[in-house]
């Protein structure tokens, strides 16, 4: 049996690294969710589609392949995943070692840093509200969750996805607090240093408009699932809360 445990919140609660420390801990796979849809959104700025334009960019989703790597740079211990969102019998499993961080690669372009732009950021809640893009990322997603255990994390993981998994969290924190540690996110990526960086109003304003989007929308919208346990992480430390999780698993 494949355990999964889901890790659901909004945006800046910490769920990429606590998820990714939980599978480093337990030996799964990490698996983040929110990378696919961002890595669609490039992929669609691209291509220069309008995001009116829903059949132009199903089009380009329904035969895209995402691919996470972690052999790059990474421990050779872990594994990778790749297949194409169409889920055509493409999909293939390699036991050739995780590592992180992972990079992600979609039609095998690295996107692994391009994803994280504030271009990327402000118009992905917008794809990800489209149902044929879900549909599609959420196949794969199944995919993969059925080949090996995994600590999944995005927004509608325990809600939709993996309806069925073994332990779900919700992770939260202040609408200061997220942006407080976004702020830290952009001054410690080396490539933004030379930009102007947003202010801390800025990103609060840019987080509340995400947190209403992603909460809003028709299809598997941003909720706390009824059986997840709520972890507020104003006040702990990335190992506090990573070690309740596992605590929690193990229970
Ligand atoms: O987690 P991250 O901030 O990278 O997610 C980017 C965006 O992708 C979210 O704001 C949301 O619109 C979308 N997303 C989603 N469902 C998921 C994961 C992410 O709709 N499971």
């Amino acid at each position: 049996r494949r355990p999964i445990i889901a890790i659901d919140g909004p945006a800046g609660a910490g769920k990429s690294t606590i998820a990714r420390q939980v599978a480093q801990n337990l030996g799964l796979l990490y698996l983040d969710t929110g990378a696919m849809y961002r890595a669609v959104t490039w992929l669609v700025q691209q291509a220069g589609i309008a995001l009116t334009d829903e059949p132009a960019i199903l089009e380009l989703v329904s035969d895209c392949e995402i691919r996470f790597d972690s052999s790059l740079g990474g421990s050779p211990s872990e594994k990778v995943y790749s297949g194409s969102a169409g889920g055509s019998g493409r999909v293939t499993y390699l036991e050739k070692g995780i590592g992180n961080p992972s990079q992600i690669f979609i039609n095998n372009q690295n996107v692994t840093e391009a994803i994280r732009s504030l271009e990327v950021t402000s118009q992905v809640s917008a794809i990800a509200s489209l149902g044929a893009v879900r549909q599609k990322l959420v196949e794969q997603q199944r995919l993969w969750g059925k080949q090996g255990g995994l600590v999944a994390e995005g927004r509608d993981i325990g809600t939709h996805v993996f309806p069925d998994a073994d332990l779900k969290i919700f992770l939260t924190a202040s609408v200061e607090e997220r942006a407080k540690r976004r702020q830290r996110d952009y001054f410690a990526q080396s490539s933004h240093a030379s930009q102007t960086l947003p202010s801390t109003e800025q990103l609060e304003q840019a987080i509340r408009q995400r947190d209403y989007t992603d909460s809003n929308r028709e299809i598997a919208p941003l909720q706390k699932s009824p059986e997840a346990i709520e972890i507020i992480t104003d006040n702990l430390s990335i190992k506090e809360v990573t070690h309740k999780i596992i605590a929690l698993y193990e229970s």
